[in-house]
């Protein structure tokens, strides 16, 4: 999980690269007659396509590498990387081997496609949406980003090509040696790009992207809407930070009502299956136990409103709710104004009465009793400490204990 420092170094780093990276809309040159890519093909090295590719496949490596699986910005869970491969592939249809899926460590809704077919997408994203279908619609679209080659028609922007140049200096510094200050460029560098401040695309690219994906999913029979569905979330998550945040698909996707009536407009004009396929219950299987880790990720960024509408979102299916409840109380606990620590004290008790073997809410309650001086305290951390006997903190706990 990310350290609440390093989101604040990222920020700081996201600054620094938004103006070189805002949508454009002219200045691509002859790039507008770069032909759809075919399946399998690859540019050849000494072309400028190659080159870029070349510097990407470097990042990519980096990704790919133990160091990066460690826990901190890849998820390791080779299951579900593989559950959204297989849908990448139902809307990818030929291109399906081209791309590769990587699942980053980010609490920001977000997903990015680079030229040479990686994909990443944000945890962040995957605890936002709640079927395979709202998963198939921004997969698609991500992979027409892939098709139309727009990573490219980027790159011959002339302001891309100083994105490019960062991102190379970046590995540079980044991969050799793969120790210390180094590891953390390289992370930093990988964070960035997971938060979209390298992902921006012009607005027509966005729309090609919104057909490309739309028709993906008509061909394999999903639920169309359920591509609306996401811009409407994103819609409302922005308008609860009040137009404020800046980060991942924010700044990097234009999100409108406009783009909301767009995508049901083409929808429209697309053959819709007669049982569309949603699969929510597929969906939730696949990432059930990630939940609480993913909704500690985006408790620390503090934006308390919409992370109490991810958390209803997910109560209302009556699906983990010890942890919903846990994590309801640490939005509470966090923001601490009037009576908020009532309320957060409510929640984990009602956590603690949906599943009673669920360890963190004892932790959470035997701190704050012993702040408050009130002996129960003990009792909480002895709970805590027999539901989570490996407990890093045990030794510390059992001192307050033995008090
Ligand atoms: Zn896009």
């Amino acid at each position: 999980m990310l350290k609440e420092y390093r989101i604040l170094k990222l920020f700081f780093l996201f600054l620094f690269f938004l103006p070189l990276s805002g949508c454009t809309t002219s200045g691509m040159g002859g790039a507008h007659e770069l032909e759809d890519i075919t399946p399998g093909e690859k540019p050849t090295i000494e072309s400028y396509e190659g080159g870029v590719w070349y510097q990407i496949d470097k990042l990519e490596e980096a990704i790919k590498s133990k160091a990066a699986l460690g826990g901190e910005m890849r998820l390791d869970d080779p299951k579900l990387e593989e559950y959204i491969r297989k849908v990448v592939c139902k809307v990818a249809g030929d291109h399906c081997k081209d791309i590769r899926t990587y699942i980053m460590n980010a609490p920001h809704f977000n997903a990015g496609m680079f030229p040479n077919g990686l994909m990443l997408v944000n945890t962040g994203f995957l605890l936002r949406i709640q079927s395979e279908a709202q998963l198939a619609a921004v997969l698609g679209h991500e992979v027409g980003h892939y098709v139309k080659r727009h990573g490219m028609k980027r790159q011959l922007d002339k302001k891309a090509k100083t994105d490019l140049a960062n991102i190379i200096f970046t590995i540079t510094i980044g991969t050799v040696p793969m120790t210390g200050e180094n590891m953390r460029n390289l992370y930093d560098l990988i964070a960035m790009i997971t938060y979209g401040s390298i992902q921006a695309f012009s607005r027509n690219h966005e729309r090609e992207a919104d057909r490309f994906g739309l028709e993906g999913m008509a061909k394999a029979g999903y639920e169309l809407d359920a591509a609306a569905k996401n811009w409407e979330w994103l819609i409302k998550e922005m308008e609860m930070h009040g137009h404020s945040t800046s980060a991942g698909y924010y700044a990097s996707h234009p999100s409108s009502p406009e783009r909301v009536k767009n995508l049901r407009e083409h929808a429209k004009t697309l053959k819709q299956s007669e049982f569309p396929i949603t699969n929510e219950d597929v969906y939730y299987q696949n990432i059930s136990s990630h939940i609480g880790d993913w909704l500690e990720g985006v408790v620390s960024l503090k934006n308390f409103k919409s992370t109490e509408y991810i958390i209803d979102t997910w109560y209302s299916k009556k699906k983990n709710l010890a942890e919903l409840d846990y994590y309801k109380g640490e939005i509470y606990f966090a923001r601490n104004k009037d009576d908020d620590l009532e309320k957060a004290i409510k929640h984990y008790e009602k956590s603690i009465n949906q599943n009673p073997d669920f360890y963190l809410p004892y932790r959470r309650l035997g701190l704050i009793y012993y702040k408050k001086k009130d002996k129960k305290y003990k009792e909480y951390f002895r709970k805590y400490v027999m539901f989570k006997p490996d407990a890093k903190d045990r030794s510390m706990i059992e001192s307050y204990i033995n008090e």
